[in-house]
């Protein structure tokens, strides 16, 4: 992982590099603050950086041995603790374990999710290992094999790091057992913590870290790079950035959220429809809407309720809180005039009463006719 692909966060990484230039590696450093604004991806390009062995002013060359390994994360001085699930069958898992109580058993999976999204969220990482809706942990035996790893002399460079992700999920054994060894540890080691809830943290542990803040990314840099990685247009990107609110794997998602909308141009046209009061329009807009699957009519109604919502929030000015994106929010502007605080209550009312009955699997072309019917009345009172 290079600095340089990681978005935005110059004044965090200048700081970093400046430790290494200046002989000054803290032995446990926390990185911490909300999530996707890359605080793993910086521990790990750090890693990097301090392990290159022709390191340049800004960055890791990203071609030396050491690059090479760091570059599929396989780098055997890079060492990586994250909460998984224990296996069921052993309650105690202070026994000497099977493979499956230690993070080495998930390293597969960890790496290949870590490099095509090291924005990853902890939820992401449990779907990852199919253990959605459960909460990993970080357990004792895993803290006794941090202290064996760390015992060992390093393999190719001088420094071994361990990057411990999300130290909040270790049980209190297993942090109290890190204690000592985090607080002195072996020469030429380092311990990068990565934490989005560090007043969990035990404070015998906190207090022996040095906190790195990672704050949320500058829109301007988010924009940046959705302009640059997905040749997004500009204003698109502004949008995006704007609404994602510097998380970069939040942008990532309304990404993927906006090209899947095909919605919105039903609603768009239903609109459009209504404000012009085309009746016979509107009779063709229900023959297609009735036309879609009874899931697909539910999901047109939702979708529908929801543009209605930021739009209204996009008319009263609260743009910062408004999930419009691109053609949405021109769209949302325009139509602005006819949906407002005085019928928008109705409005959603008739959305709401109209997906209750298609749930109910009532007639579809009646439901929308008689939706159709009223909105055209709401709309042009
Ligand atoms: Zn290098």
């Amino acid at each position: 992982m290079l600095f340089k692909d990681i978005v935005g966060q110059e004044q965090v990484k200048q700081k970093l590099i400046k430790s290494v230039k200046e002989g000054r590696i803290p032995h446990a450093q926390l990185f911490t603050g909300q999530d996707g604004t890359g605080k793993l991806a910086l521990a790990i390009a750090y890693a990097q950086y301090i392990s290159c062995q022709q390191k340049g002013e800004e960055d890791s060359c990203g071609i030396c041995p050491s690059c090479h390994k760091f570059n599929k994360l396989i780098h055997p001085d890079l060492h990586f603790v994250f909460p998984i699930i224990l296996s069921e069958r052993k309650s105690d898992d202070d026994e000497k374990g099977p493979s499956g109580k230690l993070s080495d058993a998930f390293m597969v999976q960890w790496r290949e999710v870590l490099l095509e999204n090291p924005y990853i969220t902890e939820a992401d990482w449990y779907e990852m290992i199919g253990a959605e809706n459960k909460q990993g942990i970080i357990g004792t035996t895993e803290s006794s094999d941090v202290i064996r790893k760390l015992s060992m002399k390093s393999f190719e460079s001088d420094y071994k790091t361990m990057i411990i992700w999300l130290p909040e999920r270790m049980n209190q054994q297993a942090a109290n057992k890190l204690l000592k060894l985090i607080e002195e540890p072996p020469q030429n080691t380092t311990f990068l913590m990565v934490s989005e809830n560090p007043t969990q943290l035990l404070k015998t542990i906190l207090s022996r870290t040095q906190v790195i803040k990672v704050p949320p990314i500058h829109r301007e840099s988010i924009a940046l790079a959705l302009v640059d990685r997905y040749q997004m247009n500009p204003s698109r990107a502004n949008d995006i950035s704007r609404i994602s609110n510097g998380n970069y794997r939040k942008a990532m998602s309304l990404i993927s959220v906006e090209e899947e909308n095909p919605y919105f141009p039903y609603f768009r046209s239903l609109m459009r429809l209504c404000y012009s009061n085309d009746v016979l329009g509107l009779l063709d807009w229900v023959g297609e809407a009735s036309s879609l699957g009874r899931e697909q009519q539910k999901e047109l109604l939702t979708e529908s309720l929801r543009l209605l919502r930021e739009s209204l929030m996009l008319n009263m000015n609260l743009e910062d809180i408004s999930y419009l994106a691109g053609e949405e929010i021109d769209f949302g502007k325009k139509f602005s005039p006819f949906i407002n605080q005085s019928n928008v209550y109705q409005v959603f009312a008739e959305f709401n009463s109209a997906i209750d009955h298609i749930s109910r699997n009532g007639n579809a072309q009646i439901i929308f006719t008689d939706m159709c019917m009223k909105l055209v009345k709401m709309i042009n009172k």
